[in-house]
C-alpha cells in the first residue's frame, strides 16, 4: 500500500507488525504512541527506516497528525485484561475520547480510518460462532466491562461519524491474536504459557481449561487488517482464525511444543471469562477472499523462538 499513513498505537504489538508490513509495502508510516501498554523494543528494526516517524503522544490529550494522509490505522488502547483491569478510567477514556480525537483528526485530513475493535464486543457470547450480526452478551458492571463498553462505544462513535461527517471509516473486530512482540508479563494466555514453559514453572490454567478461544497468528491477522482497509466495506468484520481449542489443549500444545515438563496447575477462573469464542468469518472470506494460513502449531513455534530470544 503506497501513501502516508497514521498508526495509533505502532509500538504496540499488533500496531508495530502493521507498520512493518505498510513500511515493506513503500508506505510511509507516523506512528502515534505513549508506550502506555506498548515497548521500545517493537520499534527496534522500524526507527532507523527512512519512511517511519515516531511521534510521542498521549491521543486522549491530543492526536498530532503533522501534514497529510491517505489513511489512519486506530490501534491504541490497551488489550490485555490484566492491563485493563488495573487501568479501567484510562481504558474508557482512550476508547471514547482518544477515539474522537482521531475521527476529528480523520475528518480534518479528509482521510479514511480504520478502527480496532474487538471479539469482546460479544462478551461471554451465547451465539456460536459469533456473526458480525451477533449483539453480544456483555456485563456492564464487570471488570471486562472498561474493555468492551468502550470499544462498543467506538463502533457506535465511528458509525456516527459516518452518519453524520459521511466519514469513510472501517471497523474490525479483532479476535485472539499471538505472535512474537507480544509483552512478556502483559498477562494474556499466550505469553504467560510461553514463558512459564521455557522457565520449567507450572503453567497456570484459570477455572477448569474447558473456555474456548480461537487464536490467530499476528502475520495473518495484519494481511486482513489490510485488506479491510483497502476495501469498499464499512465492516464490521470479524478477524480471526476460527480454529477453536480450550484452554487446556492449548496448555498441552504449549508443552509439546516447547518440550517442558512443567505441571499444569488450576487457577481461578476471573469473573466474567468469556466460555467460548470463535469467529464466524465467512463474511471476510467472500468480500475480501481473506482466510487464515498460519497453523497454530507454526505460529506458536515462531513464538515460542521469540521468548526464547
Ligand atoms: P498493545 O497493548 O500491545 O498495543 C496497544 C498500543 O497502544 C501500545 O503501544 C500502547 O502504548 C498504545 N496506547 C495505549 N494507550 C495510548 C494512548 N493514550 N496514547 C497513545 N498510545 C496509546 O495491544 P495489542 O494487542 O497490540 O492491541 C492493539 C489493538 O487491537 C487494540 O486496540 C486492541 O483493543 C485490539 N485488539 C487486540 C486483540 C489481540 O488479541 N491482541 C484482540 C482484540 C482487539
Ligand atoms: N488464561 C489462563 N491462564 C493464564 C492466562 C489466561 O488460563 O495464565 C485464560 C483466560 O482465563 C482466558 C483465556 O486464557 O480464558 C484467554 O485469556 P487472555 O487473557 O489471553 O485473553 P482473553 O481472551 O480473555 O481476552
Amino acid at each position: 500500500m503506497k501513501g502516508r499513513f497514521l498508526v495509533t498505537g505502532g509500538a504496540g504489538f499488533i500496531g508495530s507488525h502493521l507498520c512493518d508490513r505498510l513500511l515493506s509495502e513503500g508506505a510511509e508510516v507516523v506512528c502515534v504512541d505513549n508506550f502506555f501498554t506498548g515497548q521500545r523494543q517493537n520499534l527496534k528494526t522500524l526507527s532507523p527506516h527512512k519512511n517511519f516517524q515516531l511521534i510521542e503522544a498521549d491521543i486522549v490529550k491530543e492526536v498530532p497528525a503533522p501534514g497529510a494522509f491517505a489513511g489512519i490505522f486506530h490501534m491504541a488502547s490497551p488489550a490485555s485484561p490484566v492491563d485493563y483491569y488495573k487501568h479501567p478510567i484510562e481504558t474508557l477514556r482512550i476508547g471514547s475520547i482518544g477515539t474522537e480525537n482521531v475521527l476529528k483528526v480523520a475528518l480534518e485530513k479528509k482521510c479514511p480510518v480504520l478502527l480496532a475493535s474487538t471479539s469482546e464486543i460479544y462478551g461471554d457470547p451465547l451465539e456460536h460462532p459469533q456473526k458480525e450480526t451477533y449483539w453480544g452478551n456483555v456485563n456492564t458492571l464487570g471488570p471486562r466491562s472498561c474493555y468492551d463498553e468502550a470499544k462498543r462505544y467506538l463502533e457506535a462513535l465511528a458509525m456516527a461519524y459516518w452518519r453524520v461527517h459521511q466519514l469513510p471509516i472501517r471497523l474490525i473486530r479483532i479476535f485472539n491474536t499471538y505472535g512474537p512482540r507480544m509483552r512478556a508479563g502483559d498477562g494474556r494466555v499466550v505469553p504467560n504459557l510461553c514463558i512459564q514453559a521455557l522457565q520449567g514453572k507450572p503453567l497456570t490454567v484459570y477455572g477448569t481449561g474447558s473456555q474456548t478461544r480461537s487464536f490467530c497468528y499476528v502475520d495473518d491477522l495484519v494481511t486482513g487488517i489490510i485488506k479491510v482497509f483497502g476495501s469498499e466495506h464499512i465492516g464490521p468484520f470479524n478477524l480471526g482464525n476460527p480454529t477453536e481449542t480450550t484452554v487446556l489443549q492449548f496448555a498441552k500444545e504449549i508443552l509439546r511444543l516447547t518440550g517442558a515438563r512443567s505441571e499444569i496447575v488450576f487457577e481461578p477462573l476471573p469473573q466474567d471469562d468469556p466460555q467460548k469464542r470463535k469467529p464466524d468469518i465467512t463474511q471476510a472470506q467472500t468480500k475480501l477472499g481473506w482466510t487464515p494460513q498460519v497453523t497454530l502449531e507454526a505460529g506458536l513455534k515462531k513464538t515460542i523462538d521469540f521468548f526464547r530470544d
